[in-house]
């Protein structure tokens, strides 16, 4: 039996309106105030209270006039593993932290795991978030697949990979039998909209066959890329020999190289990769970027969290490429009851002035294309949506202000569950 929405039972469903304080979509459509009308998930109106007024056959009003609504959260880079990972002190050092949290999560069982793994799912559904790219570590990518299916998330389990040294030989087999798996159909039946990938942890942590590999198998792939001046990371973990920085002026220019080396698919398509961070980005590099099949996910608190500032999210939105966001671990938010992209769309508001149309595409349309999700469930368009959610706006009634909120989702709306 699949734990799957069935979207044929949408059209039996009630017609139900929202009245809105405002209303805005992915591709920034906005009415303040707005009607969404639904049935099931599928929109059946939206516009202005004025425009729609009453339609014929409507069940029940939802009021929703003191917030905004809008469709639900993709977070693109989560770590649901780490949720329950006890809370370790903020270092001077990345690496120091980051040895704090591989030790702690080295010791917990396969149940510890898979517990931390539902905590963080329901943090997400707090946090209205339907779609999601969880990075899954050590006994956790079965466990995320299940959780997340059954909890009707759409988007993708990266199974994490340090494929190096004597693993290097185990991870290049996994990724094989992977690949079999999706030849022979065997990840479509439970859950259509949520896919398992594979994430090679990062260059200077696995080898560059790895890489390849994983981009020739078919299967979406994830990595972190470019999280900042890393040397001191390298030599903490004993890895340090300088040849990566001799072998490439930038981890770009690496990836390119490994994008080069992978033939395009059958419909001639080039094979992408989902880049968490790109926090260290020079003018080249940039210019490099905007050449290449990569999707970036920018993590703005972590990415804050660990000392960054001066992301160059915009200049990379400019230039073309696809800029979604994720919220990386829950130890780097300060939003111990969700997990929730909606809290950095609005940081990149109130700090950057970003406007709400440029903040949720990054949560919402981006994310899902770099998920390799149908946008259009993220917009206004006549489809069935991932999910709607309302946010509760308290004094700042305007779009423009959306920033200044930090209040949780009241509600979301998700697909019909049988
Ligand atoms: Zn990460």
């Amino acid at each position: 039996m699949s734990n799957m929405p069935k979207i044929q039972h949408d059209s039996d469903a009630a017609l139900i309106g929202v009245r809105a304080g405002w209303l805005a979509d992915g591709h920034g459509a906005c009415f303040a105030p707005g009607v969404l009308v639904l049935r099931g998930r599928a929109i059946v109106a939206v516009g202005s209270p004025e425009s729609i007024g009453t339609p014929g056959g409507l069940e029940s009003w939802i009021d929703a006039s003191d917030s905004g609504v809008m469709p639900a959260m993709v977070n693109a880079h989560a770590h649901l593993d780490l949720t329950l990972v006890p809370r370790i002190p903020q270092s001077e050092h990345f690496h120091d932290w980051l040895g704090g949290v591989r030790s702690a999560r080295r010791a917990m069982t396969a149940d510890d795991v898979r517990s931390s793994i539902v905590a963080g799912v329901q943090l997400l559904d707090a946090g209205g978030v339907a779609a999601i790219g969880d990075i899954a570590g050590i006994n956790a990518p079965a466990a995320s697949m299940e959780v997340c299916a059954g909890a009707g998330l759409e988007g993708c389990v990266f199974e994490e990979m340090f494929g190096m040294a004597d693993r290097l030989a185990m991870c290049l087999a996994s990724i094989a039998s992977m690949a079999q798996g999706l030849e022979q159909g065997i990840e479509h039946d439970q859950a259509p909209r949520l896919r398992r990938g594979i994430q090679p942890h990062a260059p200077y942590s696995s080898d560059r066959r790895v890489f390849e590999a994983a981009l020739g198998s078919g299967l979406p792939v994830s990595t972190h890329l470019a999280e900042g001046p890393f040397r001191d990371l390298l030599e903490s973990f004993g890895l340090w020999d300088g040849k990566f920085e001799a072998g490439a002026r930038h981890p770009i220019n690496w990836m390119a190289a490994r994008l080069r080396a992978v033939p395009a698919d059958q419909n001639g398509r080039s094979t992408r990769i989902l880049c968490a961070h790109l926090n260290d980005v020079d003018g080249p590099a940039l210019a490099l970027l905007a050449t290449l099949p990569i999707d970036v996910a920018y993590c703005p608190r972590a990415s804050t969290f660990f000392g960054h500032a001066g992301h160059r999210y915009r200049e990379m939105r400019a230039a073309g490429v696809n800029v979604c966001l994720g919220t990386d671990s829950a130890l780097n938010l300060d939003t111990p009851n969700r997990i929730s992209t909606l809290d950095d769309l609005r940081l990149l508001m109130r700090r950057d002035h970003l406007p709400l149309a440029d903040a949720l595409e990054m949560a919402t349309i981006a994310g899902a294309r770099a998920l390799g999700l149908d946008t259009s469930r993220w917009d206004f368009s006549l489809s069935p949506m991932a999910g709607v959610i309302a946010v509760p706006l308290g004094e700042y009634r305007a779009p423009a202000d959306f920033g200044k909120t930090s209040t949780a989702p009241r509600w979301m709306l998700r697909p019909v569950r049988k």
